[in-house]
């Protein structure tokens, strides 16, 4: 038995799964999950020691590498003068100031504890300031984990929302409706049948939840002009794309500007943070200026705050995003390549720091539909190959993968060379 082994089953003795995050049980890939003692740079250690370049970076915010020693020297000197005060800090000025002027389309901005606070509160000041009940998602989307966003598709193309979980009430999934991504006559027709209804879009500007799949052109300018026709608030959620996919966000990548953005994990540098902020108008209607409620006592947090502005202030250097685009294509190119060069059939998307593969026919994957028709046992098999040749991905074939700036030559390099052993040994 590993220890990973040994942890995994203590584990599941006390905590349900044994995680504390379904995604961490390797539910997706199967096999034991690994345990992490520590990381460091491109590398995470897994509790026996073996090391792995690491292409997951916590689910997003390690954009610097682990344990990057100017976040964690803010953090030590933020912890000298107390970890909480419940009481305003000049740090959460500082926060929001930078969050302003790197992301054009904020004015104002609200910190919170995690991604799921930042969408459910932000629906919940678009459904206030709209006075209207109705939301509309995309399949195949991820936007936490809130009751009104835990829905998918009826199954006709214009049914109201059913709970995806046990636990939400179909009262409450109604008012969700769920579009197809990349669609925007779907996007249309929600908004025909429901003219008057609907407070907001809620969208992934590039979706990393269902693998990685960046908006097709005018996709989301044209989201942006449904809301602007029907009187919707447009939220562009950017729990995983902000500061990942360009300094000014998805939004700026893309030139489209939301009434209201969700923020995440980035903005903690590895701490629990999420923010939701937009125009000035909107976001004095949330409490205490407006009477849209919304609170958290660990909000703002200063340690929080402090890894937040360390990693912004890094990503806000010159040629930072470049470097990153560099790498994240050399690696997702690489993939490709090595694919072919075994007579496997692979498709990438890439856009920023973020990347996905997918084991499919297809040129081009642009629709939810195709990456679940994917060959999910040949991920599995690639999965498990790459895993033990020390290259540590995504455990599912429906998350994109991150670059952080700490990933070298060698890494990317042993990434490929791996890749090209795992094919070599895969029967096809
Ligand atoms: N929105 C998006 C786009 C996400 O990817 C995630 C988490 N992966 C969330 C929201 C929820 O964030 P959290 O897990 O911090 O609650």
């Amino acid at each position: 038995m590993t220890r990973s082994e040994d942890l995994f089953a203590q584990a599941k003795k006390t905590i349900p799964g044994g995680v504390n995050s379904p995604v961490r049980a390797f539910n997706g890939v199967g096999g034991t999950p690994k345990f992490i003692d520590k990381a460091d740079g491109a590398y995470i250690y897994d509790a026996d020691g073996k090391a792995y370049v690491d292409y997951v970076g916590s689910w997003g915010p390690m954009i610097l590498g682990h344990n990057n020693p100017v976040i964690r020297e803010a953090v030590l000197a933020a912890v000298a003068n107390g970890l909480s005060f419940g009481a305003p800090t000049e740090l959460e000025v500082i926060m929001a100031e930078k969050v302003r002027d790197m992301v054009p389309s904020i004015e104002q901005v609200r910190m919170v504890s995690s991604g799921t606070e930042a969408t459910m509160s932000a629906i919940r000041l678009a459904r206030g300031y709209t006075n209207r009940d109705k939301i509309m998602k995309f399949e195949g989307c991820y936007h936490g984990h809130a009751d009104c966003l835990l829905v998918k598709a009826g199954s006709g193309a214009l049914t109201m929302g059913q709970p995806s979980s046990p636990g939400i009430p179909a009262d409450f999934a109604k008012h969700t409706l769920t579009a197809t991504y990349n669609d925007l006559e779907s996007a249309r027709a929600l908004f025909e049948q429901y003219p008057t209804e609907i407070a907001c879009i809620i969208v992934e500007p590039v979706a990393g939840n269902m693998n990685c799949i960046p908006p097709v052109e005018g996709f989301l300018r044209g989201l942006r002009a449904l809301c602007d026709e029907f009187g919707a608030l447009l939220i562009i959620d950017e729990v995983m794309t902000g500061f990942r996919v360009a300094k000014g966000g998805a939004q700026g990548h893309y030139g489209v500007k939301p009434d209201l953005t969700a923020l995440g994990k980035v903005i903690g540098g590895g701490m629990p943070v999420g923010a939701f902020g937009g125009r000035k108008e909107v976001m004095e209607y949330i409490a205490p200026t407006g009477p849209v409620y919304q609170a958290g006592t660990l909000s703002g947090n200063p340690i929080a705050m402090s890894a937040g502005l360390a990693q912004l202030n890094e990503l806000c250097k010159d040629g930072v995003y470049e470097a990153l685009a560099d790498k994240t294509q050399q690696v997702a190119e690489g993939l490709k390549a090595v694919a072919a060069k075994h007579g496997i059939k692979m498709a990438v998307n890439y856009v920023g720091g973020m990347f996905g593969i997918f084991f499919t026919d297809a040129e081009k994957v642009t629709h939810f539909e195709q990456v679940t028709q994917c060959d999910l046992e040949l991920f599995k098999a690639f999965y498990h190959g790459m895993l033990e040749e020390g290259v540590y991905l995504a455990p599912s074939a429906f998350e994109a993968g991150f670059l952080s700036l700490s990933h070298g030559d060698k890494e990317i390099k042993a990434t490929l060379d791996a890749a090209d052993r795992v094919f070599s040994r895969i029967k096809l």
